[in-house]
């Protein structure tokens, strides 16, 4: 089916979708597998966060820090690779094009699939119909899904002075060079993947977190051990500890520290971190909503009921290490429901873990039982063998 502009110079389609993010695309997607005329708007570029400013450049740089952290390894294994250089620049070329080349990927898939990309800010109108407005130029459909996603959130120099002087995770993208000291805020999941790459990297690196541990909203048993690894790992980690100011100086930044003693409430330490030419706030991502011309959204967030829960759960050294003087933990746990023990839950933490989850999702999906896990066969030597044999 074609979209066509009405009287009012109006383009209607069955679906339209304002964000062309993963969300947004693969809505598009189904829609017009299933027949719909179906349009997406980008403000920006195709792909979203996940493919120009998260996951996809993340794993890269990951992946990256995966051979630094090899190469601490490498005389344990008999290897004398002598002196290792990294090129921050080699690689920041690389990833830039690899994105580039995505981008054009995506904006070819939807041609193919027939599905209008409309380039502009979405912003909808008061028409008796669902309308939107795209650099003057008006789009309707029965049926559109806002898939905006988010943006990181910032603080202002009014809550903390000099706090614009810092970049968040969309400007570590952008950074041409490897930093010589960064200072990493936040204890989320991005705060800890950005401090653990800048150190693995080679770059000096501080994280400050409010509280004592990271990831405070995961599993505590990642929590607990993820906070552990990240120091143990070489980061210098700041609890109880938030940004009280920041200044810029002829050698980098200077990021004044308070750090509070829990246990000694009106107690407080003053520190200042120098010369630093990364400060990274990674404190909270704010939906993109404010520029739709939309009331407030209200969320529903379903919890499910106390039920019948066991945990299953392990920690060991992985085989890899078996001749590392460098050692990491992997951590497992299983939650299982009911008389039954149907497998709701499964928290996982350390090497090849992200590998290992996606294959068990599926069985969990299905249904998977403690006694299912317990019947598969264990592929030996292995870290996901501990699933299938956990007691
Ligand atoms: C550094 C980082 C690392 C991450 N790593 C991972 C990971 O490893 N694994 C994982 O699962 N997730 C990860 N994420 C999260 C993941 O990227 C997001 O959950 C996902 O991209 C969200 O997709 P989305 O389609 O909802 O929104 P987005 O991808 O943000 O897409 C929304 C799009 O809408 C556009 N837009 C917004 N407003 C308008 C408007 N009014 N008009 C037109 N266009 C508009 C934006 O430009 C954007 O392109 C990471 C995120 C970050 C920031």
């Amino acid at each position: 089916m074609a979209s066509h502009p009405t009287a009012t110079d109006t383009t209607r389609f069955d679906f339209l979708v304002i964000g062309g993010g993963s969300g947004g695309l693969a809505g598009a997607r189904r829609a017009a597998e299933l027949g719909a005329s179906a349009a997406v708007i980008e403000s920006h570029k195709l792909g979203g966060t996940c493919v120009n400013v998260g996951c996809v450049p993340k794993k890269v740089m990951w992946n990256a820090a995966v051979h630094a952290e090899y190469l601490h390894d490498h005389s344990d294994y008999g290897f004398d690779v002598g002196n290792v250089r990294f090129s921050w620049e080699t690689l920041k070329a690389k990833r830039d094009a690899y994105v580039s080349h995505l981008n054009r990927i995506y904006r070819n898939n939807l041609d193919k699939a027939k599905i209008q990309t409309i380039q502009g800010h979405a912003r909808f109108m008061n028409d008796p119909e669902p309308t939107v407005e795209v650099n003057g130029k008006k789009y309707s459909a029965p049926h559109i899904l806002i898939a905006t996603g988010g943006h990181p959130s910032v603080l202002s120099d009014a809550e903390v002075p000099g706090a614009s002087l810092g970049i968040t995770s969309d400007g570590f993208f952008e950074l041409e060079t490897l930093p010589k000291r960064s200072v990493i805020v936040g204890a989320g999941y991005i705060a800890v993947e950005m401090a653990g790459i800048l150190s693995t990297l080679g770059s000096k690196t501080s994280l400050i977190i409010r509280q004592t541990g990271v990831l405070r909203n995961f599993d505590s048993f990642i929590s607990t051990n993820c906070t552990k690894e990240i120091q143990s790992s070489g980061v210098d980690l700041w609890k109880n500890s938030q940004v009280k100011s920041v200044c810029k100086t002829d050698r980098g930044l200077e990021v004044m520290i308070v750090t509070k003693d829990p246990e000694k409430k009106n107690e407080e330490k003053i520190s200042t971190i120098q010369e630093v030419d990364c400060l990274l706030w990674a404190i909270g991502r704010q939906p993109n909503t404010s520029g739709l011309n939309i009331g407030a959204m209200v969320t529903a967030i379903k919890t499910r009921g106390k039920e019948n829960v066991k945990i299953y759960k392990t920690s060991f050294t992985p085989m890899y290490h078996a001749i590392t003087s460098r050692k990491t933990q992997c951590l497992m746990k299983l939650v299982c429901v009911g008389k039954e023990e149907k497998v709701v839950g499964l928290h996982m933490q350390g090497l090849g873990c992200d590998e290992m989850l996606q294959g068990f999702s599926v069985a969990i999906i299905m249904g998977a039982t403690k006694a299912d896990f317990d019947k598969t066969i264990a592929i030996h030597p292995t870290s996901s063998e501990e699933l299938v044999t956990m007691r």
